[in-house]
This record gives structure tokens, sequence and C-alpha cells, in this order.
């Protein structure tokens, strides 16, 4: 109905406004295209072409894991069905650059997380590499540039790095550019959301006061099921309703779209796969969203944020932070304590180490920690 009103509303228009050339007049009246299960107006379909959406987080990699132990060799990710995403229904949603999630299981904190962390790093750069419709990219230009599929890598919650920044700046090499402070555990440094769900670090609570400033960045919606009704039972609508309240309490600038496909099982009826992205913004246009709005939850808003935070990172002279965290905040069995190493070798007159700079060397501030991090973080969800 609603598209039916809007042709109405351009009829009118029309009538009013004579000198309107026969092409656009015939566009107005235009059958709209049946895509991702519901009519798509043309005009959709044009915005989205000429401003491709840049997803936020996508876990394919993840049933890459799960079902094929990361043997890229025995599937092919043009039409692969087991998965909510393949590069036929990326196309026709219109996706222009996926940042692909490098995530590993809270329960592989304080074990091999960094290990399973990289391997997913791996499987993306070599998905992107093998597949001549992606391009991995690593900044803002890339993804503007790229006339494929962008790819960028993003870490799904700070367990990944072990609690040290040496392994983040690594990430980072690595072609990472973003990290999300917390999956749904706990980390020595930062609480999550999700209470009760895993056993890690308790007691911890919050972020330090950096954590908790306004950064201008972007709230990007996920489409699960559970998330956006908190029931079993969700539709395009359900979704849009969350569009609407984020942009009435943040407004459209702070608005972007990480669809979180493949990252969980339920998604909302017409929001099933990654071709249905238009069916979000024929929504959202239906209920008054301009296009200039549209253009932002799709691509421009993430643009701006990413571009500041490579400012940042261009014009602050700030040296690698050198800080480590405590084993005592750590509080992991499987680590090495190099205090021990320390005192042994002093045992055996090796080392020149006094035991006042071994304790200096050990201290850190987690204020100085998550300061670091957030440099880095493009986006926190
Ligand atoms: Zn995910």
């Amino acid at each position: 109905m609603a598209i039916f009103w809007h042709r109405y509303v351009s009829l009118v228009v029309y009538v009013q406004i004579r000198q309107l050339p026969l092409w656009l007049f015939l566009w107005m009246l235009s059958p709209g295209v049946v895509a991702a299960g519901r009519e798509i107006e043309t005009r959709i379909l044009d915005l989205m072409e000429r401003v491709p959406l840049i997803d936020g987080h996508n876990d394919l990699p993840l049933q890459l894991r799960k079902l094929y132990r990361n043997q890229l060799s025995k599937i092919d990710l043009h039409n692969i069905n087991s998965t909510n995403t393949n590069i036929e229904k990326l196309k026709l949603g219109r996706v222009g650059a996926q940042f692909w999630s490098a995530y590993v299981l809270c329960n592989a904190q304080n074990k091999d997380a960094v290990r399973l962390t990289l391997e997913q790093i791996d499987i993306i750069k070599r998905m992107c590499k093998e597949y001549e419709e992606f391009e991995l990219v690593t900044s803002s230009v890339g993804i503007e540039k790229s006339k494929k599929i962008a790819c960028l890598i993003g870490i799904e919650g700070g367990h990944s790095i072990d609690s040290s920044l040496a392994t983040l700046r690594m990430y980072y090499d690595l072609g990472v550019r973003y990290m999300s402070l917390t999956h749904t555990c706990n980390t020595p440094w930062a609480e999550t959301s999700a209470h009760g769900l895993h056993h890690f670090y308790p007691r911890n609570t919050g972020l330090t006061e950096f954590g908790k400033k306004k950064n201008k960045g972007l709230v990007m919606v996920t489409f699960h099921t559970e998330f956006v009704s908190c029931s079993s039972t969700a539709n395009v609508s359900t979704v849009a309703d969350h569009f609407d309240h984020i942009r009435k309490i943040a407004g459209t600038a702070s608005i972007g779209i990480g669809g979180d496909f493949d990252g969980v099982n339920g998604f909302p009826e017409g929001l099933e796969d990654v071709s249905k992205y238009p069916a979000l913004i024929q929504e959202l246009f239906d209920r008054g969203w301009n296009e200039s709005e549209l253009e932002g939850v799709l691509r421009k808003n993430i643009l701006r944020v990413f571009t500041t935070i490579e400012q940042v990172r261009d014009n602050s002279n700030l040296k690698p932070d050198e800080a480590e965290i405590s084993v005592n905040e750590v509080n992991n069995s499987c680590r090495l304590n190099f205090a021990n190493i320390v005192i042994a070798n002093k045992k055996h007159n090796i080392s020149g180490k006094n035991s006042q700079e071994k304790d200096t060397s050990s201290v850190i501030t987690i204020f100085s920690m998550l300061t670091c991090i957030c440099l880095q973080v493009v986006l926190v969800r």
C-alpha cells in the first residue's frame, strides 16, 4: 500500500508541475521490481546501485569454520546455500563492502583465542583473494576506489587479543580495522552487556571514563530476530522500528547496518539472507526516510567515522603503548609468568634486573590499555 501511496503522491506532483519530462512520468508509473520477496521500487535499487551498502558485520567466516573446517577448496562461495551469504546474494543485496567478522567463541578466552582469531583472519584473507568478485581493502579510500565487493576485517570481542596490546597491533598490521570491546564475555578490562552467559571475570564492571566518552560513532543495527523482537519471530517492520527509534534518540547520522548474517540462527521474515537488504531500505523509505538519510545508513555514515579515525591515527604522534596487564588481573594459569622467570634467573646470577624494576615493568593501568584499544577501534558496537 505504501508503494502505491508514494506513486499517488508522485502523480499529484506531476499534475501540478506540467513541465515534468515524459520519461520521468513514465518512470514514476513503472512497475516496481520484485526483489528479496517484496516489491522494491526501482528508485530504491537505483539508490543502492549508486550508494552501495557497507555492512559492518557478517559471520560467514564462522560458518566456514563450523561447517567446512575452513577448507575453502570444498565449497563454491558463488552459490553456496548452507549459509545466509553467497556472492550471488551479496550482489542482489547491493552490498558494496563487507566487514567480515574474525570471531572466536568466548570459550576460547584464556585458551587458544589468539590462534583461532589468526586462523579466522587467514580464512577471510584467502576468501577475499581467491574470489575475483572480492577485494581486500584496509582504508576508507580503499572502499571508495574498489570496483568489487570490498572486504574488510573486524574482530568480534576483546577476548581475541588476550589482554595484549602488541597482539592488537599485529592484528592491525594484518588488516583488521575494528574490534568490538566484548562479545558475550567479560575480559579482564571490560564488561559485557550479556550478563551471566559466561563465568569470566564476574566482578568487572563497566568501562573507564575514556570508554564512556561520546565518539560520534555508529550504532550498526543487527537483524538477529531475538535481539530485535525479544521473541522467535520478527519481520522487516520490526527491524525498521529500531531504526526509527535510534533515529529519534541519536539522529540518522549515527545509524549503520551490521546484519550479523551467518552469526545466529533466526532472522526476520523478509530479511533472511544478504540479498534482502533492499527490503529494509524500501521499508524505511516508505516510513518517510529521505534519500539523504538512506545514503547515510547505507554507506556514508560509516565512511565518515572511518575517515575520522584515520585522521586521528595520521595526526597524532602517539607512540605504541608498551603497557602490560598484570598476571593477577588476567588470572590465567596458561600464561607464562615472566616475573617468576626473572626471579629464577636472579638466583643463577643471570639477570641484572632488581625486583624494583621487575615490579615497575609489570604495572599497567586499565585506563591506558583501553585508551590504546579505542584508538584502534573503528567502531564500537
Ligand atoms: Zn557475529
